[in-house]
């Protein structure tokens, strides 16, 4: 704990309402948060039913071996995930890292060697001046001690945003957008705040294991259903 943290009394992130416990949520808004609790092992994708996998990971299983999502990108999600994006969100990434690392804890799958939080294009960094995926990561890596590779893999290209694009022209628009930069080895969990269609996460697994990673997961705060 940090001096400041004993002077500054802890408040939920959701109502602001006056939290006591060593998270900033309070209770009812915890429990009013869109849980991901029934989903696809491999790519996080909520399901219907009980089955293991989706439709589309049994079919064509992705680069990835397994998605930890805790939320769906759906009720306050958005609200968190929008305050780290395009404002400095500090709070609201130190809730939604403890809420995936907590998923993560649950989950005691062996962990990774390494995380690498999904780069920004260099012009996109300097436009926004953060990178989400950097804020998540790092108190995972602290929690866990597992070294952060945020240098390990660069984003090139356009940097266009995805948002509103098919799954096909997402897939199309990320195709060849990273490039490691040294030779990798180990387990790497990627950690991003949320997962679309998941074209982002295979394009960037892809470009681990091609450097040399033997197994990649995902460790995403959301999922969009
Ligand atoms: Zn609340
Ligand atoms: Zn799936």
């Amino acid at each position: 704990m940090r001096w400041i943290d004993l002077l500054l009394p802890r408040i939920c992130r959701l109502c602001d309402a006056p939290v006591d416990g060593d998270i900033d949520l309070c209770p009812p808004c915890w429990r009013s948060l869109p849980w991901n609790l029934r989903a696809c092992g491999r790519c996080g994708l909520p399901l219907a039913d009980d089955s293991r996998l989706c439709v589309r990971c049994a079919a064509k299983p992705p680069p990835f071996t397994r998605t930890i999502a805790p939320l769906l990108f759906a009720g306050a999600t958005p609200k968190l995930v929008y305050a780290i994006k395009f404002g400095r969100g500090f709070a609201e990434a130190k809730l939604l890292a403890r809420l995936l690392a907590d998923a993560v804890a649950a989950a005691a799958d062996p962990l990774p060697d390494a995380l690498v939080p999904v780069p920004l294009t260099t012009g996109r960094l300097l436009r926004r001046g953060h990178n989400q995926a950097v804020l998540l990561a790092r108190p995972l890596a602290r929690r866990f001690g597992i070294p952060l590779h945020r240098a390990d893999v660069r984003r090139t290209g356009s940097g266009k945003s995805q948002r509103g694009q098919t799954r096909a022209a997402r897939a199309g628009s990320v195709r060849g957008a990273f490039r490691a930069v040294r030779p990798l080895a180990g387990r790497a969990a990627i950690v991003d705040d949320v997962m679309t269609t998941g074209a982002t996460a295979s394009e960037l697994a892809q470009t681990l294991i091609a450097a040399g990673m033997d197994e990649v997961v995902i460790w995403t705060a959301a999922r969009v259903a």
